[in-house]
Parts: structure tokens; C-alpha cells; sequence
């Protein structure tokens, strides 16, 4: 554990949850099965005490505060007219996460924890908007989400999808600015934006496939070298804000072709 963690403001707390859950480093080389398995469950309860983290970080609030532990069967959430439903599935088979957000349109995400059959887990959820693994280490082999204890950007990796789902369930529509909470004003070309901290959200249509789909940015920010190097497997060109992939141009690339429109 880095003594960065526990200065940064929204991370502070949960040094002290990880300890107590008994995570400290991560190391694979010479584990026994059994050493596994104990590692495979202490990561799940890393996960759903950091997604739980997040949700809470970018403004949900549990309808039933009380009832809110790690791995509770179901729990429900909300934030301005988006309603989310998250659900520990634990079987024999796999390990999942199932986030069911909902506002004028519904959006599935599915989060299988590393070490949870997720290969062959993703058949389970046939009609989910988005299905990602879990990684706590950082690997340009997968296309999984990295959280791990190392890096302070995990909980924001969670977000960039909880952000996706929210504009996705909203249908492009957000009444307020989900990062500054300020007004959001719809610009002529259609686009809605915050002229507080300049988040852009914008449908747009596949020339190839037809198939809508919504891209975000931030107006007038220019990416440092900094991240444009780390582009590339981060995906944090703007912070965290981009719902699409980029290139290192700043161009959103869509989701359907993989190609700028
Ligand atoms: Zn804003
Ligand atoms: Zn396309």
C-alpha cells in the first residue's frame, strides 16, 4: 500500500477497508491452488468494496443505506432519474456483478471479477449492454477493466462505464451535469453540454452499421503528452470523460465500426 492512497482525498478510507480485508500486494509466482482461491475471493470483496466505492464517489445513494455490505444479493441505487439495481451473482459456475441501470432506457453492465470462470461466464448474460473482467494487474492482453490496489485511477476505470450507462439510460439526455452537478444546455447541433466544467455528451450515427451511439468530451481541453502516451491502453484521454474509445487526436472512435465518423 503506498502512502499516496491514503493522502488522496476520495481513496483515504479505504486503506483501511483493504487491510482489514487483508489485501496488501499482488503477487502471483508460487502460489498453491488453495493460495489461489483465498486470493480470487479476497479480490471479489476488493472489487465490491471499490465499485461500491465508486457508485457512491459519483453520487448514487443506496435507497436502503442500511442494508448496503459487500456482496449483498441485491442492492438499490439512485441519482437524479436513473435508478440502478446491483446484483451479487455467485453460483458454481461463475462470479458476476450485474448492474441494472434504468431511466428512460435500460442498460446492463456485467463485471466478472478475475478468477471467476469469466470466459466462459460471459455466455450467461447473453443481452447485456457491456460485459468486462476484472484484472488486478495491469496487462495490454486483455481487454478487461484494470482495478487494482496500485493504481489510484481504479475506482475512475469503474466510473467511465457507470458514466456510459448513466448517458446510455438516460438516452443522451441529462438534465445535469453528472461530473459538476451544474445545468446541462443542449447546443444547436443537438449536443448537450455544461458550460461549468465544459462536458460535452453527443449522439451521433455509424455511417456503416446505422446504429446509433454516444460519444463525450471535454470542450477546449487539449490532452497532455502525458496522457496521450498512456492513451493508448488507459483510455484516459480526457479523464475519464471519453464514453467512447479516442485516438491520440482527441477523435472518438465509434463503437460499432471501430472507425471515426
Ligand atoms: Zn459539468
Ligand atoms: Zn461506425
Amino acid at each position: 500500500m503506498t502512502n499516496i492512497l491514503s493522502m488522496h482525498k476520495d481513496y483515504r478510507v479505504l486503506p483501511y477497508i483493504l487491510h482489514g480485508l487483508g489485501i496488501r500486494d499482488v503477487k502471483f509466482a508460487g502460489k498453491s491452488a488453495a493460495e489461489l482461491r483465498d486470493f480470487y475471493e479476497v479480490y471479489r470483496r476488493f472489487c465490491a468494496v471499490l465499485l461500491l466505492f465508486s457508485l457512491k464517489n459519483w453520487g448514487f445513494a443506496a435507497d436502503d443505506a442500511a442494508s448496503c455490505y459487500i456482496f449483498s444479493p441485491s442492492l438499490s441505487f439512485s441519482l437524479d432519474d436513473v435508478r440502478l439495481q446491483l446484483k451479487t451473482v455467485k453460483n458454481d459456475s461463475y462470479f458476476a456483478f450485474v448492474l441494472d441501470f434504468e431511466a428512460s432506457k435500460k442498460y446492463r453492465i456485467i463485471l466478472y471479477p478475475y478468477g471467476s470462470s469469466s470466459e466462459s461466464g460471459k455466455k450467461h448474460f447473453p443481452s447485456a449492454d457491456e460485459v468486462h473482467c476484472l484484472y488486478p494487474v495491469r496487462s495490454d492482453d486483455n481487454d478487461g477493466i484494470y482495478v487494482g490496489i496500485e493504481s489510484l485511477d481504479s475506482f475512475r476505470r469503474l466510473q467511465q462505464a457507470v458514466f456510459r450507462a448513466f448517458v446510455y439510460a438516460s438516452d443522451g439526455k441529462l438534465s445535469a451535469c453528472p461530473f459538476c452537478h451544474s445545468n446541462m444546455f443542449v447546443s444547436r447541433d443537438g449536443a448537450f453540454f455544461c458550460e461549468n466544467c465544459s462536458t460535452v455528451i453527443s449522439e451521433k450515427n455509424c455511417f456503416d452499421t446505422h446504429k446509433p451511439y454516444f460519444s463525450s468530451t471535454v470542450r477546449s481541453y487539449s490532452p497532455s503528452a502525458h496522457d496521450r502516451d498512456l492513451t493508448a491502453s488507459a483510455s484516459i484521454l480526457y479523464r475519464f470523460r471519453n464514453i467512447t474509445a479516442m485516438t491520440a487526436d482527441g477523435s472518438a472512435i465509434c463503437p460499432h465500426c471501430g472507425k471515426i465518423h
